[in-house]
């Protein structure tokens, strides 16, 4: 991705943004809970909510390469759970809604939602299965004007916060249990409607500050311009979600492992053992140079993924090339960085330990490891 002087300037930007309105992230961390809504007032009064949508959707209209600088910025922040959390709402939810939603949802999730004053999930992962979509059993049963929705999911970034979800189902009529992609449809659901259930994960291994809940649906009744694109394109729309969602954790995950690497060289270059620098014992430095040339690497590539997406062609594969490559040079980084830090990094309870915590994260959200490696074989094995 070629970047110009002006997204540089965005990048200034958007980063002193980022400083003031993420200030308290250490403090969200402990406390396990951050403000979200009151978060996404203030970053969608700057307008970062809605950067790549149309201006006629209440977005800024602008090119890919700007949502790549924003991923890397919030790499930037000193824990995970803003970033995990902004993905969702604006990569991920917002593109898709912009996207492929009737007038009726531009107005009534769209545009609130790219002030800040809306809070959207994505709800795919059922409690049956994340990593096959043959597990999703979550149905939407049109009735006249309207869908009603059956079934739970679990695991979702923002599950217990959310104003909304977009929900993977299918749809289907009462009496058929439909298994196959073709039924497979995505549909808006507001979480304040009678017969939605949530419930917050308490404790969890990393991105404390990131709201996780499951969510149930039960005779949830919602309009039929809710459900997004045309009947039978909800697989397209999902393969289309998951492409720009790997791309920007392959953007955000590249940064965090700069960052953990930084420390761990930092680290390195003051502590002595046995007369000597630790980045002098060649067991360090060899280690922290083979994760700076694969994360020269990896930058490179994940750059190429965002151009091809601003250039409209397909990235699946190379989106999720980039997602395993970037999360596990991420975890590799984290490692090295704990590594050097000693009995410190494992006693502090400070960004050491927790760059570990947060980085486990990449091996499953947005798609687990084996996963990827599944979607990756399937094009080695296949004509394309
Ligand atoms: C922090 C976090 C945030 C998340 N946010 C969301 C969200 O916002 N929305 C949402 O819908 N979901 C979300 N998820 C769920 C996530 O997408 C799933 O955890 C993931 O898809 C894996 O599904 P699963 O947990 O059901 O594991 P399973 O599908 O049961 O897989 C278990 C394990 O099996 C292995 N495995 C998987 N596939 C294969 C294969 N083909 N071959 C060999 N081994 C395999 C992997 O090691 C995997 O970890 C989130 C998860 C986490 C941890």
């Amino acid at each position: 991705m070629r970047l110009t002087r002006q997204h540089e300037l965005f990048r200034t930007s958007v980063r002193s943004v980022l400083e003031r309105e993420c200030a308290a992230v250490d403090e969200w961390e402990r406390a396990g809970a951050m403000p979200v809504h009151e978060l996404y007032r203030g970053l969608g009064g700057e307008g970062l909510l809605g950067l790549t949508l149309p201006a006629g959707h209440g977005g800024l209209g602008l090119d890919l390469g700007y949502s790549y600088v924003w991923a890397q910025e919030l790499g930037r922040l000193a824990a995970g759970s803003p970033a995990m959390s902004l993905s969702v709402q604006t990569d991920i939810v917002l593109p898709l809604l912009s996207a492929a939603g009737s007038g009726r949802v531009v107005e009534e999730f769209v545009r609130p939602a790219v002030r800040g004053e809306r809070v959207a999930a994505l709800a795919a992962t059922e409690p049956g299965g994340g990593s096959d979509l043959a597990a999703v059993r979550t149905t939407a049963v049109p009735d006249g004007d309207e869908v009603v929705l059956d079934g739970r999911k679990a695991y979702i970034t923002h599950g217990s916060v959310a104003d909304f979800a977009v929900v993977l189902c299918h749809l289907t009529a009462a009496d058929t249990a439909a298994t196959g992609l073709d039924s497979l449809a995505l549909v808006v659901v507001p979480a304040d409607l009678p017969g939605v259930v949530r419930e917050r994960y308490g404790a969890k291994l990393g991105n404390r500050a990131c709201d996780h809940g499951s969510l149930e649906f039960t005779g949830v009744r919602v309009p039929r311009e809710y459900v997004l694109g045309e009947p039978g394109t909800g697989y397209e729309w999902l393969s289309r979600v998951f492409t720009r969602e790997r791309a920007f954790l392959a953007a955000v995950a590249a940064v965090r492992a700069q960052r953990a690497l930084a420390g761990a060289l930092g680290r390195a270059r003051e502590r002595g053992v046995l007369g000597r620098r630790l980045a002098e014992h060649q067991a360090v430095s060899f280690a922290l140079a083979e994760l700076d040339a694969e994360l020269a690497l990896v930058e490179q590539y994940t750059g190429e993924v965002f151009r091809l997406l601003q250039e409209d062609r397909p990235a699946l594969r190379q989106a999720s090339i980039a997602k395993l490559r970037a999360t596990r040079l991420e975890r590799e980084a984290a490692e090295a960085q704990l590594r050097v830090h000693g009995g410190e990094g494992y006693l502090d309870g400070g960004p050491v330990e927790r760059a570990w915590r947060d980085a486990r994260a990449g091996a499953l959200a947005g798609g687990a490891d084996e996963a990827l490696l599944h979607l990756i074989t399937a094009y080695l094995t296949t004509d394309h």
